[in-house]
């Protein structure tokens, strides 16, 4: 099958294969300028470009942090922001051996006649959007779809919409020298079952898998940021071993070998939970051609948010509590995470309904 094979094949292949790196994840601080008004909202923090460039100054620069990660998603904003004292995010990531990535979407649209579908905006102008990305230093690219279970969703419409959509993004990401990470989120929020979790993931990522196909998407260059298959979140909670199992079969049955890793996001989870459960992953005695990893936003920064409370004095309390948890799921990518980063406020549920990155 003839995909994408031009001037940026084999930096795509590296990059994507470098993110996969075991032992390392991404971190996602690309919450959009509402979003993460919300998230400063709860610890009282005024939502201003300061101290949003404060906020992410300090996950970045956390001593030893950077040895846990491959990848930093970043808002437009961020990616054009400095340190306090003027050193690009950009170059502490480089140094960091980090590569920076970039929100690319504009957000979701109601599928007019569904039960409130949507479908991701932002196609239009990617292309001019992803050169300039480049240009300032980044190397890939996210773009959320959101599905939701429900009596009769997904609908067949929304399935395709956003797999199709998921396509188009990735293959102009890929033109422009950015892996594209396809992020086909199906919402925790309900009362179903695990079994039904599992089937609508493996429905959503057949779609998706053939639409990525069928657009020529270089798939070694790609990386797959899907949900865990878990009970929703109205239901009882399921063990990480049964959520590793149900993930991993879904994942078998749906994915090519050919995707270098798949970087989960928490979608609500503790932070523990979602380490847990990705430890299990990769404890499990399966096939399993890619890396497991994370690229977690509200699991690897809620206990650091709390700790920081906006206060210059609080930076290194902040600090050592994203440490903790970047060391954690570092472990949890090779399946060797004992449970040493499970204090208080990492258990606390992280569950918004209807999230909106
Ligand atoms: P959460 O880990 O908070 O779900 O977010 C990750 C993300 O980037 C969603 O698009």
């Amino acid at each position: 099958m003839s995909c994408y094979n031009g001037k940026y094949t084999d930096e795509l292949i590296a990059n994507a294969k470098y993110i996969g790196t075991p032992g390392k994840g991404i971190l996602a601080a690309d919450e959009s300028t509402g979003t993460i008004g919300k998230r400063f909202e709860s610890i009282h923090v005024e939502n201003v470009e300061e101290n949003r460039r404060a906020l992410r100054e300090l996950l970045f620069t956390t001593p030893n942090a950077l040895q846990y990660l491959s990848g930093v998603i970043l808002f437009e904003e961020t990616l054009y922001q400095k340190t306090a004292s003027g050193k690009p995010f950009v170059d502490v990531m480089k140094e960091g051996g980090v590569l920076p990535g970039i929100k690319v979407d504009k957000g979701t649209v109601e599928l007019p006649g569904t039960n409130g579908e949507t479908t991701t905006q932002g196609l239009d102008g990617l292309a001019q959007r992803c050169q300039e990305y480049y240009k300032a230093g980044a190397r890939f690219a996210k773009w959320r779809a959101v599905l939701k279970i429900g009596e009769n969703e997904p609908s067949q419409l929304a399935i395709n919409e956003n797999a199709n959509g998921l396509a188009r993004y990735a293959i102009i990401c890929q033109q422009n020298g950015l892996v594209p990470i396809v992020e086909p989120e199906i919402l925790v929020d309900g009362s179903h079952s695990i079994d039904k979790c599992a089937d609508v993931t493996e429905r959503v990522l057949a779609a998706c898998y053939k639409a990525l196909n069928d657009n020529h998407v270089l798939l070694e260059g790609t990386l797959l940021k899907p949900n865990m298959v878990t009970p929703g979140s109205e239901a009882a909670k399921a063990s990480p071993e049964i959520i590793a199992a149900y993930t991993v079969r879904a994942l078998q049955r749906t994915m090519p070998a050919a995707v270098p890793a798949v970087v989960f996001l928490s979608g609500g989870q503790s932070e523990e939970q979602a380490t847990v459960n990705l430890n299990a992953m990769n404890k499990l005695e399966t096939k399993r051609p890619w890396t497991l990893t994370f690229s977690y936003g509200r699991a690897l920064q809620q206990s650091t948010l709390k700790a920081w409370g906006g206060k210059p004095e609080n930076v290194e309390k902040a600090q050592a509590a994203f440490l903790a948890r970047a060391k954690a799921n570092s472990e949890a990518t090779l399946g060797k995470y004992t449970g040493d980063a499970a204090l208080d406020g990492a258990m606390e549920s992280l569950h918004v309904k209807d999230y909106k990155y």
